[in-house]
């Protein structure tokens, strides 16, 4: 059996015709498996759904409880036969929730990782190594001059700002599922104990990741709170809100942004931002190549971003390798390209 007779590239995702599912559809399907739910893998409108508990309850605080016909929760390292396929679920490292789905038959192994990252997280499982026959891997930093660094050192650089500028107020762009939730942790693990304030748009998604048992510390909405009293205080909010009026209600803010993107002079700049945060809930460069390499893969699918340089890394190291193409997938990290935020004008 090819790899291409389990699952096959088409427009509306990866689909696998012995399992009769496709796996993140960009659109309405009768069964869908899903990775994560960041808005661009996790639509509504499906006929069923299999996916992780978490990955289920973030859909339906998105969607609202009819997001699909029926739905079924599966656990990490559970396994669930579909049609002629059996399914399972291993973490990602990426978001609460967030798995790699690996497919078989006939002792052929692919998996599908969605977005994953290959560091730790604290608010998230870490990623597992699945070893495979063809690996799809996202690419979102798939170029070289993307290593993320230490995201603890750039947590240090925020909570030295905040000391060395008591009268101003820092304001912390990251993306509302994930990321938001991750940074707050990071700031709590490096000792901050003050309360961490947020952006409505935030507090639905935040709120859950704390129903499951992710300790965020104590957490406030920025609303209501005197000018002067946000004074000395981070504050998380969606990036594109760093422009908007909102952020006038706060004391001279120090506008910071957390993305993998901000290893990029000119995004940072692009977006008005004075101290940009390199942290990425996505493999850099170096994450990329050493999970493809781990998961001893001789094919490498490469999908979400920048397939060239990934695909070329591959087939120099011995593997064959195709880029997807599917076209539906945004890209979180960047913040602006985002359903549940304002500012569509600016997605770039
Ligand atoms: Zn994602
Ligand atoms: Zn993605």
């Amino acid at each position: 059996m090819r790899p291409e007779d389990l699952l096959l590239p088409t427009p509306a995702g990866v689909c696998c015709k012995p399992g009769g599912f496709h796996i993140d559809p960009t659109r309405p399907v009768d069964k869908a498996v899903i990775t994560h739910g960041h808005s661009d893998h996790a639509r509504a409108g499906h006929g069923a759904v299999l996916a992780t508990q978490e990955t289920l309850d973030l859909m339906r605080l998105r969607y609202g409880e009819a997001f699909a016909g029926s739905t079924q929760a599966i656990k990490y390292g559970e396994s669930i036969a579909l049609g002629g396929a059996k399914v399972t679920f291993h973490p990602a490292g990426h978001v609460l929730g967030s798995a790699q789905i690996a497919v078989e038959t006939n002792g052929l192994r692919v998996v599908a990782s969605g977005d994953y990252k290959d560091v730790a997280d604290p608010t998230c499982a870490p990623f597992a190594l699945v070893p495979c026959d063809v690996f799809i891997t996202e690419a979102t930093f798939g170029l070289p001059v993307f290593r993320h660094g230490d995201p603890d050192a750039e947590i240090a650089k925020l909570l030295r700002s905040v000391a060395l500028f008591p009268e101003r107020a820092h304001l912390v762009g990251a993306y509302s599922l994930g990321k938001a939730q991750r940074v707050i942790a990071l700031i709590r693990k490096a000792g901050y104990d003050k309360p961490i304030y947020l952006h409505g748009a935030m507090e639905k998604i935040t709120r859950y990741y704390q129903s499951r048992g992710i300790d965020l510390g104590r957490i406030e909405l920025a609303r209501g709170v005197a000018k002067a009293d946000l004074a000395g205080t981070i504050t998380l909010c969606p990036p594109s809100t760093l422009k908007e009026l909102w952020s006038r209600r706060f004391p001279d803010p120090v506008t910071c942004f957390a993305s993998g993107w901000m290893r990029v002079r000119a995004r940072a700049r692009q977006h008005l931002v004075e101290l940009p945060l390199v942290i990425s809930d996505h493999a850099d460069w170096n994450g990329l190549t050493a999970t493809i390499a781990a998961t001893g893969a001789s094919e490498a699918w490469v999908t979400h971003g920048q397939e060239d340089a990934l695909v070329h890394w591959s087939v120099t190291h011995g593997l064959q390798a195709r880029p997807l193409d599917i076209v539906g997938y945004g890209d979180e990290d960047d913040g602006e390209v985002t359903a549940e935020v304002s500012d569509p004008g600016e997605a770039t």
